[in-house]
């Protein structure tokens, strides 16, 4: 896989023309610098500026969470690489000029980190990088992390009926920050996630270096495509089923129901008072995915993702609405956070674990600063990596020593 972790693998510059007069002087200074360095200006003919008419709308066209669709904090530009040169000038220069960078792919993120920042900032944007090459007999494929998980997909499907990749449902999803923060959907149980099966990636550092798979055994890389039928022989292979259950009658009956079938969830009466909180909301949604089998088998330090051999099932809690306005967003957030606290006694415990695909700012934020301590940080940390987070802090020291790649949830610096 072309990308991950610490950072991006591709980007390029589109937009229309640049007009000086209207973008800040950091911004000119940017396009000046990337101007300067690139070693194939050619390529850059266009950059997103807030004055370019397309800006609003590239800028939006991957916002998920309609809550930020609104946000008055914006970029100072949209930069759209279309090959590695690109994106090393782009990082070059910010890092010249101080400019923080938020890097997008499918724009998935829960809390809009991937766009949104009240620092200065740019935003680039890997939708361009969106390649994927399968290598049937060897059972890989090299994916650019601007591709969409429906892209991957596609791409294997094409070339094979029997080849699949484990990752997320929804196929819009971009490969960059899917695949860095785990990734699952149908197929977890039997392969794990899809960082599991990520074997070598191209890598770039906050000097805009690329590695390949012969740097540090803890960046790891090369996606696995996984077996998940009986081969040319079509009688052989699965088909997977969701369920869904609806059970229609009281709780008298249910519990008893559900004891003998699922005798781990331990139901009881209490539990079902969740219903009345359901039926406050307009559209609340829980979603239980299930862990467990492969899961189970693959050790907490694999990769970051700790949460393996005794985790049930990794839980989605979710609200919609769809009128505009800072009190009906309270509304809905207060019930949500209530609906987050009511399950406490029956979710993992020392830390409640945290899923970074979910992301959750409310578990915690580096200081606005930009130096949070190991302890401040281990808040959060522990929740989503558990004893990985430590190990995250020293790989971010070798590997981005300056702070480089930053967000309100990257991984701070050790500071002594
Ligand atoms: C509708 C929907 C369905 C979902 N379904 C699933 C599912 O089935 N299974 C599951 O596990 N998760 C699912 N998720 C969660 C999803 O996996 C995460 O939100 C994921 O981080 C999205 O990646 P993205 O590239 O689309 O998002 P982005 O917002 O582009 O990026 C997310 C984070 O990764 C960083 N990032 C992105 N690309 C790079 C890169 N190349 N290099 C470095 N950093 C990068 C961004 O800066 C940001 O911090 C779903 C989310 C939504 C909104």
């Amino acid at each position: 896989m072309k990308s991950l972790i610490g950072f991006l693998s591709s980007l390029v510059l589109i937009a229309s023309a640049i007009s000086p007069a209207s973008s800040s002087s950091v911004a000119n200074k940017l396009i000046e610098c990337i101007a300067n360095n690139n070693i194939n200006p050619s390529s850059f003919q266009t950059i997103f500026n807030p004055e370019s008419s397309l800006f609003s709308l590239l800028l939006q066209s991957r916002v998920q969470n309609l809550r930020y669709i609104n946000s008055t904090t914006k970029p100072l530009l949209i930069l759209t690489p279309s090959d590695d040169t690109q994106i090393q000038s782009a990082l070059l220069c910010s890092r010249e000029q101080g400019i923080e960078i938020r890097a997008r792919c499918g724009g998935h993120d829960y809390a809009g980190i991937s766009y949104l920042s009240d620092k200065p900032y740019i935003v680039i944007d890997l939708f361009n990088l969106n390649e994927v090459q399968v290598d049937v007999k060897e059972e890989t494929a090299w994916v650019q992390s601007g591709a969409q998980l429906g892209e991957l997909y596609y791409a294997i499907a094409r070339q094979s009926t029997h080849l699949a990749f484990p990752a997320g449902l929804c196929p819009t999803v971009g490969v960059g920050g899917h695949f860095g923060g785990g990734g699952f959907g149908t197929l977890v149980r039997k392969y794990g996630l899809a960082a599991d099966n990520v074997i070598d990636a191209y890598l770039m550092d906050a000097r805009g270096q690329r590695f390949a798979h012969d740097v540090h055994e803890d960046l790891f890389v090369r996606i696995l495509l996984l077996n998940v039928g009986g081969g040319d022989d079509k009688k052989k292979k699965t088909v997977q089923a969701n369920f869904q259950a609806l059970f229609l009658g009281t709780k008298d009956r249910v519990i008893p129901l559900m004891n003998k079938s699922f005798p781990e969830l331990g139901l009881k009466a209490e539990n079902c008072t969740i219903w009345k909180m359901m039926l406050e909301e307009d559209v609340p949604i829980v979603i239980l995915e299930p862990l467990g089998g492969k899961m189970n088998k693959i050790p907490e330090s694999y990769t970051p993702f700790p949460h393996r051999k005794g985790h049930l099932y990794n839980i989605q809690y979710l609200v919609k609405w769809d009128k505009n306005g800072k009190e009906e967003e309270e509304r809905h957030l207060e019930w949500m956070k209530r609906l987050y606290d009511y399950m406490e006694p029956h979710v993992s415990k020392s830390p409640r674990a945290a899923y970074l695909n979910y992301r959750d700012l409310d578990i915690g934020m580096n200081s606005a600063g930009g130096k949070t301590s190991f302890s401040e940080a281990s808040v959060w940390g522990q929740r989503y990596f558990r004893d990985n987070f430590k190990r995250l802090t020293e790989v971010k020291g070798m590997f981005d020593p300056e702070n480089f790649f930053r967000n309100e949830q990257s991984i701070p610096l050790l500071h002594k």
